[in-house]
């Protein structure tokens, strides 16, 4: 089920599994997942813990391979592809967000934004990469922070810090794990807010969520339980982070002149 039926298709899942062999037991975290997903498309997974979500999303960004089924990105088969390959698809296709930021510590916000270019094939030349590592950081609105290390930040300037560089090599695909997890209700919304403009823009972007308030700003709801999808669907009347934030401006403007 799908809102852009007549778009191309970026992920395109048959069958896929994920068996973990660890010493006797054998733990079938992914059992059989078939969907399509759509440049565009806003997806939240769901679930409970040791769904298999979090399995799912590292196979999704070529973290981790599929014991059965496949698994195509931009048409491209990822069984097929040796490290190399899967290295480079992932760094030109893909950004990345997680629960924790996973920012190195004792370095600026804008050596952090610039890591994912260090690596880029083919190289970016240094200015740009300083160039592209600002502009990504003010599209997050912290331009005025690019000295900071994170450790001088919240919480939700650290995980913007993280969808900066997530987004400086221009992925299709964002692939967000939790990525509201350990932060307060406001800065949730605000943080959903930069993911739905990301969506306006084109990108395409799968997040996962065990909270409901979170996913609602999602235009698709994907419902895993042991290692299945139980429910895909449309969500028709989803929550709009800017608006919301505007309410909330104007409430606490008001409050502050009564
Ligand atoms: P979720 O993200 O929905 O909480 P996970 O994908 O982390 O679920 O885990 C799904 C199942 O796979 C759980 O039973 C978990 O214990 C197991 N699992 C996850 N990662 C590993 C691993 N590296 N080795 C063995 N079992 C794992
Ligand atoms: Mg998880």
């Amino acid at each position: 089920m799908s809102a852009q039926m007549d778009t191309p298709m970026v992920i395109q899942l048959r069958e896929l599994a994920k068996t973990y062999r660890t010493g006797e037991v054998d733990v079938k975290a992914v059992r059989g997942i078939t969907l399509n997903i759509h440049r565009g498309e806003f997806v939240a997974i769901m679930g409970a813990s040791g769904s298999g979500k979090s399995t799912l999303m590292n196979m999704l960004g070529c973290l981790d391979q599929p014991s059965g089924g496949t698994y195509l990105l931009d048409g491209v088969r990822i069984a097929g592809l040796n490290r190399k390959q899967l290295a480079t698809l992932r760094n030109r296709k893909l950004g990345f967000v997680f629960q924790s930021f996973n920012l190195l510590a004792r370095t600026s916000a804008l050596e952090n934004v610039e890591l994912p270019m260090f690596y880029g094939m083919p190289l970016v030349p240094l200015r740009e990469q300083r160039e592209r590592a600002v502009a990504a950081l003010k599209k997050v609105g912290l331009g005025d922070r690019l000295g900071h290390h994170p450790s001088q930040l919240s919480g939700g300037q650290q995980q913007r810090i993280a969808i900066a560089r997530a987004l400086v090599n221009n992925p299709d695909v964002v692939l967000a794990d939790e990525p509201t997890g350990n932060l307060d209700t406001r800065t949730s919304i605000e943080i959903m807010g930069f993911f739905q403009e990301l969506n306006e823009s084109g990108i395409t972007i799968i997040m996962v969520t065990h909270e409901l308030d979170i996913a609602a700003y999602c235009k698709r709801i994907i419902v895993m339980r042991d290692g299945q999808v139980i429910s895909d669907t449309l969500n028709a009347n989803r929550r709009h982070a800017r608006q919301e934030l505007d309410i909330l401006n104007q409430a606490e403007k008001t409050a502050k002149l009564a």
